[in-house]
């Protein structure tokens, strides 16, 4: 302790502040996991349109021919295998699973998002009025 005080010159508080934030950012982290959903289903946006609705629980390899993207979905989570934009940004994105999640393909204007999902507190009754 009196080494990070002598060298960083901070005071117990500036420790004590730092540990803090430290601890709710972790906090937030677990929080923000234990709270999010894994998604059902997985929409296909061409320009904006939805062209193509799959389910993330049945493994697929879906073609988009007229973009030139492969699309894979397997173990509930789907990734832009391959594509043939410039970029390549698309195909080094990670896999998606959870609701939100989204690839883009902006040279195809091609976005994948998954859509759908319970969260772990939706199945409880909020309140009951009488
Ligand atoms: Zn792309």
């Amino acid at each position: 302790m009196k080494y990070i005080r002598k060298y960083l010159k901070m005071n117990f508080a500036d420790i004590l502040l730092t540990l803090t934030l430290v601890l709710c950012g972790f906090a937030s982290l677990i929080i923000f996991y234990k709270t999010s959903r894994t998604g059902t289903s997985l929409v296909i946006r061409q320009n904006g349109v939805i062209t193509a609705t799959y389910p993330l629980n049945e493994d697929a390899m879906i073609n988009i021919s007229d973009a030139g993207n492969v699309i894979t979905i397997k173990n509930g989570a789907a990734t832009m295998t391959e594509a043939d934009c410039p970029d390549l940004i698309c195909v080094r994105h990670k896999s998606i699973k959870r609701t939100g999640e989204t690839i883009v393909c902006l040279p195809h204007q091609l976005s994948l998002s998954v859509e759908g999902g319970v969260s772990v507190d939706d199945d409880k009754i909020d309140a009951i009025v009488r």
